[in-house]
């Protein structure tokens, strides 16, 4: 099995954890993960393990190499699908369905738990997330856009008066004032 990325060296075994058996790249350092494996292991941590948040937080900034573009799944060839990890983040974790296969780049698993995701790699891949993502970063940039218009503090202004408009029972009413002037 080649790697998807760097297209010429053979996949060797490797862990990623204790327990986690992946597929790893010497030369980029990337691994194809079993999702079944994966399931597996998280599973059993999560009931190892009572969470220390103190523990994983990390304020380091996580060197990564994410692949932006499209690669194919070193097992069947297919091409991988991309799911983001968060609307912050721009690294991106590829996955084959079919395979049930999910390759990370170079430092994504520690990124992974820098984020305290390490475990969540199935809900990440779900269609929820994926679309809570892309709310959050729709979200974002009209703030960013307003901000550039109105500043941080007519920003804020808008934010107080918006919210206190969402749980007024006269919105219809305050808008249509509004529109009126
Ligand atoms: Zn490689
Ligand atoms: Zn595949």
């Amino acid at each position: 099995m080649k790697c998807p990325r760097c297209k010429a060296p053979d996949l060797k075994p490797t862990l990623i954890e204790e327990y986690l058996p992946a597929m790893g790249c010497e030369t980029c350092h990337g691994s194809l993960v079993s999702l079944l494996y994966y399931r597996h292991w998280a599973e059993t941590q999560k009931l190892a393990s009572s969470p220390d948040p103190a523990a994983t937080t990390s304020s380091e900034p996580v060197a990564t190499t994410d692949t932006t573009t499209a690669i194919v799944c070193p097992k069947c060839a297919r091409v991988m699908a991309k799911y983001k990890l968060t609307g912050t983040i721009a690294n991106r974790v590829d996955v084959c369905s079919t395979c049930d296969e999910a390759w990370l780049d170079g430092g994504e698993w520690e990124l992974l738990e820098a984020l305290q995701l390490s475990h969540e790699l199935p809900a990440i891949l779900t269609d929820s997330w994926q679309r809570r993502i892309r709310r959050e970063q729709s979200e974002g940039t009209r703030r960013s856009i307003l901000v550039r218009m109105i500043g941080e503090d007519g920003t804020v202004r808008v934010e107080e008066f918006k919210n206190w408009l969402g749980r007024n029972q006269h919105k219809s009413h305050v808008l249509a004032y509004l529109y009126r002037n």
